[in-house]
């Protein structure tokens, strides 16, 4: 998009939106105010995607919503998954998705940005000094549950469009603004509807908090529940028995060990390499307990937290750690006769990837070198729905939204005014690069 005409309009944009700066915080503040849980089965979203949808026919366009009952095919698909990663059986009654599109002029490439409207509960009350639900303004910070995960994103993604239609800028591709549900606890089955009922597009940006930083890889993510067995005996006789948490110590070593084989791996994979750990697990419950009625425990058991990447499959991760205990634990004969027995909880998370060269990519660098005037960083998206677009979709897909992911789900979790205003600028800059100027 060279010329000076367009570093014209681009002027135009970017200060069009910081004039609207006003309008991004007072939507912003709406969205945190409604207080739409994800409470599985569950979830209270109605509210807040009528809300959306009546900013979206206010600044003319025809937003549709729409329930996951009613689309085709929906349980049907291998995407699919009744109880996410809690293994609740959802219920989609009062939880509409989203979805308006702009058209365009013809001839460009199409967009979807898409974000979550589902929020997880605020937690314990006592930790926030903000009410969660009041969309409370500080020191430039607005805060409220799902201020950066994800309605500060949609927010400003909602003014980065209104923008450009109110100056008249008239994209090639079609623009299409989707919100959906029940993403929280591995649901999925929101933006899997999304993709199955349509539009398709020729890419998508997911507003997941990224602190703006271009994510064109995502991590995927599972839980793992690994039970290690010993052999009760009454204390005053403990030599009968084989202590289970004497033996967790070694598999708990074990697993981290695998961290870092798993890491060593992806070392040197684009985007991967300047994290501190490139692909991170956590070991996050460890628990003993006595079944049998004896004293020594002959039982304890562990819940592993890992990422994973776009090419590891359920199959592959538990195969993975299977071989890496035959490996590591061999040296125990009671741990070569009882393994530990492994078990995923809940859903896989599938990551997604696509290529630094990949046309997606330049034109989100090339909207930041406009916007910021620096040099953008490349990165791994925190893991979420993207792969529902990108790997069931097949539409290249990238995570992109304001904030910093450590805010999300804590307690006074908020978005900053310059954090939404920069986030709207860029997806407007996205837009226009990737859908062509008529
Ligand atoms: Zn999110």
């Amino acid at each position: 998009m060279p010329g000076v005409e367009t570093d014209r309009t681009v002027e135009m944009v970017l200060r069009t939106v910081a004039d609207h700066c006003d309008d991004l915080v007072a939507l912003t503040q709406s969205l945190l105010r409604f207080p739409s849980v994800n409470r599985p089965p569950n979830g209270d979203e109605r509210a807040v995607q009528e809300f959306l949808a009546h900013s979206l026919r206010a600044s003319g366009l025809s937003p549709e919503l729409f329930c996951l009952d009613d689309v085709m095919g929906l349980e049907a698909h291998p995407a699919y998954h009744a109880g996410g990663s809690v293994e609740i059986p959802r219920d989609y009654r009062d939880r509409p998705n989203l979805s308006a599109v702009w058209r365009g002029q013809g001839g460009g490439r199409s967009l979807i940005i898409t974000g979550h409207v589902d929020v997880v509960p605020p937690g314990d009350l006592e930790q926030w000094q903000h009410d969660p639900w009041g969309g409370e303004i500080a020191d430039n910070r607005i805060y409220g549950r799902g201020a950066i995960d994800d309605k500060g994103g949609i927010a400003a993604a909602l003014v980065a469009t209104s923008c450009l239609r109110e100056l008249g800028i008239p994209l090639r591709g079609d623009l299409i603004l989707q919100t959906f549900v029940d993403e929280e606890y591995g649901g999925g089955n929101g933006a899997l509807a999304h993709v199955i009922r349509g539009p398709r597009a020729d890419a998508v940006l997911m507003l997941e908090p990224t602190d703006l930083v271009i994510c064109p890889a995502t991590y995927g993510c599972q839980s793992i529940h690994i039970a290690v067995h010993g052999r009760g005996a009454h204390p005053i006789e403990r030599w009968k028995g084989v202590d289970a948490i004497g033996l967790a110590f070694d598999v708990y070593n074990a697993v981290l060990r695998l961290e870092e084989q798993r890491c060593e791996r992806v070392r040197r994979l684009p985007f991967f390499r300047d994290l501190p750990v490139s692909l991170p697990l956590t070991v996050r419950r460890f628990e003993a307990r006595t079944i049998g009625g004896g004293s020594v425990p002959d039982l304890c058991e562990l819940q592993v937290w890992t990422t994973v990447l776009h090419d590891e499959t359920q199959e592959s991760l538990l195969a993975q750690l299977q071989g890496h205990f035959g490996q590591e634990l061999a040296g125990s004969v009671w741990l070569r006769e009882h393994p530990p027995t492994i078990r995923p909880i809940g859903r896989f998370l599938e990551g997604t990837w696509l290529p630094p060269e990949h046309d997606l990519v330049r034109a989100a660098q090339s909207a930041h070198r406009q916007a910021f005037g620096t040099e953008p960083r490349l990165s791994v998206g925190t893991s979420g729905d993207g792969f529902i677009y990108a790997n069931y979709g097949h539409m290249p897909l990238l995570e992109m939204g304001p904030g910093p992911v450590h805010r999300a789900h804590a307690p006074d979790e908020y978005v900053t005014v310059n954090e939404l205003v920069a986030a709207a600028q860029l997806i407007a800059l996205v837009a226009m690069e990737w859908c062509g100027i008529a």
